[in-house]
């Protein structure tokens, strides 16, 4: 931004609640600088229909400046905040210089829990991002690959067995796509 005419708002964060604060401050007497480390907004309820293929990513993720077209007081850098610094009123970014701000809004989402349970990472990634849903769709979709060579035989069995922890929403969406169901079946009366 070249020049500063209104007070600075800085967004920490293009999801849900960064997205919805810029709209808020859309066409209002500040500027905007939203900023977050891709380049897109992700709708992260529908991450499990790509991490089981059934979507693709471009389906789940909006370009940030797409949704601001036409929005001239919102700016937006894709960077990754690495800290705040509070008494001078800016923000340090891993690429770029610092960016002032006069107000600030922190919104980074949040990270999934093992729950003291690290190790477990490297067999079962989270799903936050694109990239989880599509490691977990390579693994799935190589299993199935490696129980086709084996159709007929009890190893068949281990390439098509796979164990989800968490009945939550994700888990219990999931489990019916891993078998080809396209919708979660409704409960039976
Ligand atoms: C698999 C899954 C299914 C879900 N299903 C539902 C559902 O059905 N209904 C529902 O209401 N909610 C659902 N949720 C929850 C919902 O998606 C979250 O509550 C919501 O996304 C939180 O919004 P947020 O803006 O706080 O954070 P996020 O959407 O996580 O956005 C945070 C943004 O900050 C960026 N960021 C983080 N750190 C930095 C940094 N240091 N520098 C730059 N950028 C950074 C990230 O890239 C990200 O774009 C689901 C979540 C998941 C993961």
């Amino acid at each position: 931004m070249a020049h500063k005419k209104y007070p600075r708002v800085v967004i920490i964060g293009a999801g849900f609640a960064g997205i919805n604060a810029a709209k808020a401050l859309a066409k209002k007497p500040v500027d905007v600088i939203i900023i977050d480390r891709t380049n897109h907004h992700l709708f992260q309820p529908l991450l499990y229909q790509v991490a089981s293929a059934a979507l693709s990513p471009g389906d789940i993720a909006s370009p940030i400046r797409t949704i601001f077209r036409g929005k001239p007081n919102i700016y937006v850098e894709m960077d990754e905040v690495t800290a705040i610094d509070t008494k001078n009123q800016v923000v340090k970014l891993s690429e770029q210089d610092d960016i002032a701000f006069d107000y600030l809004i922190v919104a980074p989402g949040s990270r999934h829990s093992y729950f003291a349970n690290p190790e477990w990472e490297q067999f079962a990634p989270g799903l936050k991002s694109l990239d989880d849903a599509l490691k977990i769709r390579e693994k799935v979709l190589l299993s199935f690959e490696q129980a086709e060579h084996l159709v007929g035989t009890d190893e068949a069995t281990k390439y098509l067995t796979f164990v989800i922890v968490g009945g939550g929403p994700t888990g219990v969406e999931i489990a019916p796509m891993l078998f080809g169901e396209q919708e979660m079946p409704l409960p039976q009366s």
